[in-house]
């Protein structure tokens, strides 16, 4: 055991998995948290007995490896702590004009299905999965495992001229829309890049790795869904003996001459620490931890934010067939949303994400009830923070049901809710001190990308590093935990 105590602000998954990996290297580690318990936006969020919880946000495992790779880096088979469900079926999208289609894991025997539906060639479009996936696996290795703190890990021939190969001024939108015609098919693949929270129009073509990676590596389910899954992360950090406290929101990181000597905890105790690691939201650790200006950060830095969402969670009393575990309701102008709500405008008509975890586990499906949740992409707070009253909360919710009532083809499912819970920008702000309410963090424009990005050391505080969505390499559960890996390796080989 090394002599180092650090303190980690911030439970959720970047939090933890950056305590696991210090814990194992040696050090003592104190992690504070905001909630009554770990897990940020993947904690499950409790229902009235006897119904199952809910997954509160997250629950796409892109890069299900990376989920295991935590666990075995550190010598724990992750088979101890979660087990996996393979999904047979990735994505059953949803049309407006009615029509659907399902795309399944090695979805090879049914290219006929495929050309029949997009009337897109199936060779072309596994051509366009496969260049993708090798644009990730160079991506992950120049940009995404590195830190990019120190500008000479990047400005050498190599890397450059590695990077520029990967045409990263290209956008995803041009990508995806030079390869294909057919506008049902563009729209499944934007609505993917469109996870980052912005339009795919302002991402970089690196972006459209994120459907050429659930095909080829497949979407795994855990069974009891994310909240199992930081139930795992809190069992091996106890195991490991570091020290949790929930409830347990930091007021400020207590610097001095450029140097972090602890935290001040909201109910006024100081507590010391030799390195301290933020998770939290990257704005509010500037100018509230921090009690810094935004001002004077990395040039080019304007904190423009992702968008946000609103969620309705709802206990059915009934089974919905039709449904698989990840849906995807398309609309016509599904792309228009995209932008509209990049500039603050909620459309009437919206695509929605589905998630019925009910489908494929049965955890989720106690009481006689399954569980649904509904995902919606709303405009941050940055634009009219004064929205979501109890008037719009409602028609949100309303439009949500309808919305759901003709992809079912069921009537009156109101009658079918047993228990709901609704969750809108506002709720990201207070709960988990998000930025605007942005849920995906800082957007990943161009400026705001790679090494534009904020790293993962700080500039004026020689001891104090960050991770989270925030900071490179950015948003995703298993792009934060690669976050966690970099911050606890610089921790380890840098600095003490
Ligand atoms: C709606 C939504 C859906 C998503 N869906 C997916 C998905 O399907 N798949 C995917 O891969 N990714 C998804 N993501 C992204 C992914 O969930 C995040 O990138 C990741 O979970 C962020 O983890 P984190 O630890 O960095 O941040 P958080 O989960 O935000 O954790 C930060 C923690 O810090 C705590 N905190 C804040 N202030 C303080 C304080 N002052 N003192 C102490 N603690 C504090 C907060 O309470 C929180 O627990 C989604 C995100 C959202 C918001």
């Amino acid at each position: 055991m090394n002599p180092y105590h650090v303190i980690i602000i911030g439970g959720g998954i970047s939090g933890l998995c950056c305590g696991l990996r210090l814990l194992h290297a040696g050090y003592k580690v104190s992690l504070y948290e905001k909630c009554p318990k770990v897990g940020g936006v993947t904690q499950s969020l409790s229902t009235p007995s006897p119904y199952a919880d809910y997954d509160s946000f997250a629950s796409i495992r892109i890069h299900p490896h990376v989920y295991r790779q935590v666990f075995t880096d550190i010598g724990l088979n992750p088979h101890d702590y979660f087990s996996e469900i393979e999904l047979d079926e990735l994505y059953r999208l949803f049309y407006e004009d009615g029509s659907s289609f399902t795309f399944i894991k090695n979805g090879f025997s049914k290219s006929s299905d495929f050309e029949s539906f997009y009337k897109e060639s199936f060779t072309h479009y596994h051509d366009f999965i496969n260049t993708f996936y090798k644009k990730y696996l160079s991506a992950h290795e120049l940009i995404l495992s590195r830190s990019l703190t120190d500008l000479g890990d990047v400005m050498n021939f190599d890397t450059l001229s590695h990077f520029i190969k990967l045409n990263p001024l290209i956008s995803a939108a041009s990508a995806i829309k030079q390869r294909f015609r057919n506008p049902k098919l563009r729209d499944f693949l934007l609505f993917q890049c469109y996870y980052m929270g912005f339009p795919p129009s302002h991402l970089s073509q690196l972006y459209a790795t994120i459907p050429a990676c659930s095909e080829v590596l497949g979407l795994t389910h855990i069974k009891g869904g994310m909240g199992a899954y930081v139930h795992a992360l809190e069992k091996a950090f106890i195991t490991l003996k570091g020290q949790l406290y929930c409830d347990a929101p930091i007021k400020r990181i207590v610097t001095h001459h450029h140097h972090a000597y602890g935290v001040l905890t909201e109910s006024g105790e100081f507590k010391k620490a030799d390195i301290v690691v933020s998770s939290v939201d990257y704005h509010f650790a500037l100018t509230k931890l921090l009690g810094r200006s935004i001002l004077f950060q990395k040039p080019l830095l304007s904190f423009q934010m992702t968008c946000s969402v609103f969620m309705l969670r709802l206990t059915l009393s009934i089974h919905l067939p039709k449904l698989s575990t990840h849906n995807l309701y398309l609309i016509q102008d599904t792309e228009k949303v995209f932008e509209a709500v990049a500039h603050g405008i909620m459309p009437l008509k919206f695509p929605m994400y589905l998630y019925y975890p009910s489908s494929i586990d049965d955890t989720f499906n106690k009481g006689n009830c399954t569980t649904l949740n509904i995902m919606v992409r709303v405009p941050n707070l940055s634009f009219n923070a004064t929205y979501w009253t109890p008037k719009t909360i409602a028609h949100m919710r309303f439009l949500c049901l309808k919305h759901l009532e003709d992809l079912v083809g069921i009537k009156s499912i109101t009658s079918y809710i047993v228990h709901e819970s609704i969750s809108t920008p506002s709720d990201l702000a207070q709960k988990f001190n998000y930025y605007q309410g942005a849920a995906f963090g800082l957007a990943p424009s161009y400026l705001q990308n790679a090494w534009l990005k904020p790293q993962p050391t700080c500039s004026f505080i020689d001891n104090l590093y960050f991770t989270g969505s925030s900071i490179h390499p950015g948003n995703g559960i298993s792009i934060v935990m690669e976050g966690a890996k970099i911050v606890s390796h610089l921790i380890q080989y840098n600095l003490v």
